[in-house]
């Protein structure tokens, strides 16, 4: 899970393949570096450096919210990866419901169901896992779903890349998630929330300073 009171920026490869959020001072170290190809987002964020002995002005570096970086392209890759199963993104997943009595819950009241139980040598996987709240799961126990009467209200799915990270990033901004969005390919996950911050107020750009000094 990122934490971070500003924004994540989407990084691509140069072919457009979204590949990872990458903080705003690694994005920053990418344009000074000269490795950033091209940009696609709606929202440049600028950002204050130190000052230049040489010119005695302060330096500002402008950052957009996608940016595809050289590099080997890296989708073959990523697609024969399955995503990391834990619980953060397997929640949000299953839109924060319960995937037997279908009511939401705050990710602390819910639990990790697994559909064939471990018991029964149920896999620990995407597909063999739901949100499921505490008294579903206690019903269900060591049953399968057959056995203990219950009705899975969604089949499970593994997130694809994009889907993956989506639902990794809970500040996301609206032009990141429409294109995350295109290369969606389960309609439930379309109305996940995005974020809505100015970023210019959240950034501290004294650490700015510190972080990369004059450019
Ligand atoms: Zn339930």
């Amino acid at each position: 899970m990122l934490r971070t009171k500003s924004p994540y920026i989407l990084r691509l490869d140069v072919s457009g393949f979204p590949v990872a959020w990458t903080s705003w001072e690694e994005a920053i170290c990418l344009y000074v570096k000269g490795q950033v190809a091209w940009e696609a987002g709606e929202h440049a964020f600028s950002f204050r450096g130190g000052t230049s002995r040489l010119t005695g002005k302060r330096s500002s570096i402008t950052v957009n919210s996608i940016v595809a970086v050289h590099g080997n392209s890296m989708s073959k890759r990523i697609y024969r990866q399955t995503p990391h199963l834990n619980n953060r993104e397997l929640f949000r997943r299953d839109n924060g419901m319960c995937m037997y009595c279908g009511q939401s819950f705050p990710d602390g009241a819910l639990t990790r169901d697994h559909i064939i139980p471990r018991s029964k040598g149920g896999k620990d996987i995407w597909t063999n896992v739901v949100a499921a709240c505490r008294r579903c799961n206690g019903l269900k126990g060591g049953q399968t779903t057959d056995q203990a009467r219950l009705q899975l209200l969604a089949i499970p799915f593994v997130p694809n890349p994009a889907e993956y990270l989506a639902l990794k990033n809970r500040r996301i901004l609206m032009d990141q998630m429409e294109f995350l969005k295109k290369q969606f390919r389960h309609d439930r996950l379309l109305n996940m929330k995005v974020s809505h911050f100015s970023v210019e107020n959240e950034i501290d750009t004294n650490r700015l300073n510190r972080f990369i000094g004059p450019l």
